[in-house]
C-alpha cells in the first residue's frame, strides 16, 4: 500500500438525518465526558458521540490508567465528581505523594483508576447530567453553513447519517471535526512528522509481575488500581500519528512484541490483555483565536480569561533520538529543575479560553489535548485532568453562548472564566490530600 495523491470524487447524495441537539460533543475521552456534563447541566440538548461502546477515552482505550499531578492545581471541577464516585466503586487507588526520579526536589501526587471502573463512572455522570450518548458512531465529516459549523456526519451502523446542531465540540483527541472543517492545526514538533513516542500498553498480571511489589516498574509508575496487575509498554520512535499505513505497521509490530515477551513470562505471570488502541500523545494541536506560546507556559503566564491551570510538568516524550532540549521535563538539566522547583511551591500556568475557539470557524469548540498551544505548553495540559477542565469549560461555553444568541468567538472570555470558577468552587476535593490546597480561585 502506498498513500494515494489522487482523490476520489464523490458524487452528491442525501444523508438521513438523525436529529437535531443544542450542542453535539465529538469524543467520550476525559475532556469529551466533562464537556457533555457541563453543556447538559446548563439545559441544552447535548449528544456525546463516540466511536467505541464505553467512554472513557484514552484510560480506557489505551490503559492510560495513571493520575499524576505536580501540584495537585491541575485537578478541578467534574474532576473531583469522578474520582469521588470512582473511590465510592474501589474503582481509583488512594492519592499518594512521592519524590520524582530526575528531580528529587518534586513529588507527585499519584493514583490509578480501574478502565472498567472509568468506563462506568463516566457513563453514569454523563446519563446522570440528561445528555445522550451514541456509541459506535465515528465521525466522518462536517455540516457547514459558510463560516459556521452545522452539525456532524458520522458513521454508524446503519451508514453514513448527519446529526445537526448549534454547537459542536470537538473533543476527538485528534482534532478530527477541525480536520473536517478546515481549521488550521499543527503537529507541535517544528519539521517532524512525529511529535512524541508512542506506546502500546498492556496489563500483566501474577504475583511475581515486575513491580507487583515495591517501586513502579520501569517506564510505567503506574499500578492497576488495587489489582495485582501491573501496566506496562512498549514504545516507537519517529511514528507519523497520522499516516494510517505506517500507524497500522507499528501496531502490529509492537503487539507481536508484547506477545513475544509473555512467551518467556515466569511461571505464575500472564498476559492480562494488550490495551484496544495505541496510545498517541500527539497529533493534531488545533489552531486557536490564542495560543500558549512555549514562553507563557515556562514563565507561569497568568490570564484574567484563564479556564483551566496546567500545572503537570513539561512532558514531551522525545520522538526521536536528537538532543533533548533543556526546557524538556526529560532532559534533566538543571534549569528545568528550577522551574520544577517553583511549579512544586504552587506554580501554573492558565489557559485562557479563547484556546478553546478554533480561527477561522464558528459554532465549534475544542477541547482536551487539541486545544491550541505550543509544543511545550501542550506537553503539560495534555493529562487528564486538564483535559476534562477545557472539557468542562467548552461545554459551559457552548451552552452559555446558546443562551446569550452569541457564538463562542463573541462570547466574553472573563465571564466564561468566572462562570467556570464558580461552578467549580461548589464541588470539593475528592481526595483528603487535597483539600488544603488552592484548587478555585
Ligand atoms: C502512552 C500515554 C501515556 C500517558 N500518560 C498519562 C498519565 O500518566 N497521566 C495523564 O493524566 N495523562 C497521560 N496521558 C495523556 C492523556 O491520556 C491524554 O492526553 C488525554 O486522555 C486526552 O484526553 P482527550 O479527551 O483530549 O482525548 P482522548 O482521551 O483521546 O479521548 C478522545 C475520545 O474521542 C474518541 N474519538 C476519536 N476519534 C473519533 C471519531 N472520529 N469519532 C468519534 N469518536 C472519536 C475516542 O475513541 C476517545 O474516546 C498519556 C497518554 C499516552 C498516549
Amino acid at each position: 500500500m502506498s498513500q494515494h495523491s489522487k482523490a476520489y470524487h464523490q458524487p452528491g447524495r442525501d444523508i438521513p438525518l438523525l436529529g437535531e441537539w443544542d450542542v453535539i460533543v465529538v469524543g467520550g475521552g476525559p475532556s469529551g465526558c466533562a464537556a457533555a456534563i457541563a453543556s447538559a447541566r446548563r439545559g441544552s440538548k447535548t449528544l456525546l458521540v463516540e466511536k467505541y461502546c464505553f467512554l472513557g477515552g484514552s484510560p480506557a482505550a489505551q490503559f492510560v490508567c495513571c493520575i499524576l499531578s505536580t501540584n495537585g492545581l491541575d485537578f478541578q471541577g467534574i474532576w473531583h465528581e469522578w474520582a469521588a464516585r470512582l473511590a465510592k466503586y474501589d474503582a481509583i487507588a488512594p492519592l499518594t505523594r512521592s519524590p520524582v526520579r530526575f528531580y528529587p526536589q518534586t513529588q507527585w501526587f499519584r493514583s490509578s483508576p480501574t478502565p472498567e471502573g472509568v468506563k462506568r463512572v463516566w457513563e453514569e455522570l454523563v446519563t446522570e447530567s440528561g445528555a445522550e450518548i451514541l456509541y459506535l458512531t465515528a465521525l466522518c465529516g462536517v455540516c457547514r453553513d459558510a463560516d459556521s459549523v452545522t452539525g456532524v456526519l458520522v458513521h454508524t451502523r446503519a451508514g453514513v447519517r448527519a446529526l445537526m446542531a448549534k454547537r459542536v465540540i470537538d473533543a476527538s483527541g485528534d482534532g478530527v471535526v477541525c480536520q473536517e472543517a478546515g481549521v488550521a492545526w499543527n503537529r507541535g514538533a517544528k519539521d517532524k512528522l512525529w511529535s512524541q513516542e508512542v506506546s502500546m500498553m498492556y496489563r500483566r498480571g501474577g504475583e511475581s509481575a515486575p513491580g507487583s511489589e515495591g517501586a513502579p516498574p520501569p517506564g510505567t509508575g503506574c499500578t492497576m488500581a488495587f489489582l495485582p496487575e501491573r501496566l506496562n509498554r512498549v514504545d516507537r520512535l519517529r511514528v507519523d500519528t497520522l499516516d494510517p499505513v505506517a500507524l497500522s505497521a507499528t501496531i502490529g509490530d509492537m503487539r507481536r512484541e508484547i506477545w513475544r515477551q509473555s512467551d518467556d513470562y515466569p511461571d505464575g505471570t500472564y498476559l492480562v490483555d494488550v490495551a484496544t488502541e495505541i496510545g498517541v500523545r500527539t497529533s493534531r494541536i488545533v489552531q486557536g483565536l490564542e495560543q500558549i506560546g512555549e514562553d507563557q507556559a515556562w514563565e507561569f503566564h497568568k490570564s484574567p480569561s484563564g479556564i483551566a491551570r496546567s500545572s503537570w510538568e513539561l512532558d514531551i516524550h522525545p520522538p526521536d533520538d536528537a538532543p533533548i532540549p533543556e526546557r524538556w521535563f526529560h532532559s534533566k538539566s538543571a534549569l528545568y529543575a528550577e522551574r520544577a522547583a517553583r511549579v512544586q511551591a504552587g506554580e501554573y500556568f492558565d489557559i485562557p479560553y479563547r484556546c478553546l475557539v478554533p480561527a477561522g470557524v464558528d459554532q465549534l469548540l475544542v477541547a482536551g489535548r487539541i486545544v491550541s498551544a505550543s509544543y511545550l505548553a501542550h506537553g503539560s495540559l495534555r493529562i487528564q485532568q486538564t483535559c476534562m477542565a477545557t472539557g468542562e469549560a467548552a461545554g459551559t461555553a457552548a451552552a452559555m453562548s446558546i443562551e446569550a444568541g452569541l457564538t463562542p468567538r463573541e462570547l466574553d472570555p472573563v465571564r466564561v472564566a468566572s462562570q467556570v470558577a464558580e461552578d467549580r468552587s461548589k464541588v470539593g476535593p475528592a481526595f483528603e490530600i487535597l483539600r488544603d490546597l488552592p484548587l478555585t480561585k
